[in-house]
């Protein structure tokens, strides 16, 4: 029986188009578990892989993708069953794999993580690796020695997806939050989140001009990387951690070591595609456990397969706003 698949063709000038397809189990890579996809999302790679490809796909035709949840339908691992609810985020799916936009997908039992009780297939999905990738970091951050009253906590690109839901889940565990945003009409979202303090983009974007500044931030979860993050670590409390998340500033850092050296700071690297499996699922608990559903509701903009391709272009020029929450069967 086919289904509905967003395909990315390249034709033979090296110029991709995405549009939904119908496919055949046939089609599908191998793999030992075979999910009907419920839900997926768009991350900003996503973006990059219903485009031309940003170097992360090699073969076409494509099926993007980076995140999804569904049921497993057959399974040839004895960890997986029919009916079980999963959820795969990471190990370059939807990259050099096929990926969540179509509504099976076949994948290595390896890649799956279950889905823990309390989130369905749409929350994991209005998560997803950006969600995911932020409650690693605020994991990161509380293993360093990350608390509650001990001051403010800094989230950069925070009307972003890994943003919003960092701000969400920061504040719900009762840490005063202060967002940097380049889009000063996302403030009351925001502080609908929890943020208690807006920055303004363009006060902390500057190259760093003195490598140490006030002590300001017990913490920090940078999305945007480049000059803000060479200018945060200057800012940071004593002690204090930044855990590096994006790059959607830049990849270059414009810092001095003198922050790591006269006052400890800590820059942890977060990576969510080959995180082991055990964090994982830690991971997942702690969405599960921490992260406020009503505030996920309000991040939430619905979409269908065939709204893709724009929404890509969109996450490439940071004009989505939170996270999407692509319903395959839409
Ligand atoms: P989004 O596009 O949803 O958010 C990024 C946000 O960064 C934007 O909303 C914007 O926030 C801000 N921003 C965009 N451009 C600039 C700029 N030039 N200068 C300063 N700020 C900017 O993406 P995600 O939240 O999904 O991902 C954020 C980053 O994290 C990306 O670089 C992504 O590749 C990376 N990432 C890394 C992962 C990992 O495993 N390490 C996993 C997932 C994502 P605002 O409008 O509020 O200013």
């Amino acid at each position: 029986m086919s289904f509905n698949a967003l395909v990315v063709r390249k034709d033979d000038e090296g110029k991709t188009s995405a549009q939904v397809e119908q496919i055949e189990l046939d089609d599908l890579p191998a793999g030992e578990v075979v999910v009907t996809v419920e839900h997926s999302t768009v991350n900003y790679k996503d973006g990059l892989c219903l485009g031309p490809g940003g170097g992360l796909v090699r073969d076409y035709p494509h099926v993007p993708g980076i995140d999804l949840a569904g049921t497993v339908e057959t399974s040839d691992d004895v960890r997986y069953s029919p009916g079980d609810k999963v959820v795969l985020t990471g190990w370059r799916v939807g990259e050099n794999r096929w990926g969540g936009y179509a509504q099976k997908a076949r994948v290595k039992a390896d890649h799956l993580v279950p889905l823990p009780d309390g989130l369905s297939t749409s929350d994991a999905m209005a998560v997803g690796t950006a969600g995911f990738t932020a409650m690693l970091a605020v994991m990161a951050l509380e293993d360093h020695g990350l608390k509650p009253g001990t001051g403010p906590v800094l989230v950069t690109g925070a009307a972003g997806g890994v943003g919003s839901v960092a701000t969400a889940i920061l504040a719900a565990r009762g840490y005063e939050v202060a967002g940097v945003t380049g889009r000063p009409e996302t403030a009351d979202y925001l502080r609908s989140l929890g943020a208690t303090q807006i920055v303004a983009r363009e006060e902390i974007n500057e190259t760093v001009k003195r490598p140490l500044e006030a002590e300001t931030w017990a913490g920090c979860v940078d999305a945007v990387g480049g000059a803000m993050l060479g200018r945060v670590l200057g800012q940071m409390k004593y002690g204090a951690s930044v855990a590096a998340v994006g790059l959607a500033g830049g990849a270059g850092l414009p810092a001095t070591v003198v922050p790591f050296l006269l006052r400890g700071v800590n820059l942890l690297g977060i990576d969510s595609v080959m995180q082991p499996y055990d964090n994982r699922v830690r991971a997942w608990q702690r969405v599960a456990s921490d992260l406020p559903m009503d505030k996920l509701a309000q991040m939430i903009q619905p979409a269908g397969l065939g709204d893709l391709p724009k929404l890509g272009a969109d996450i490439l020029k940071g004009q989505v706003k939170g996270r999407v929450l692509v319903d395959v069967n839409a």
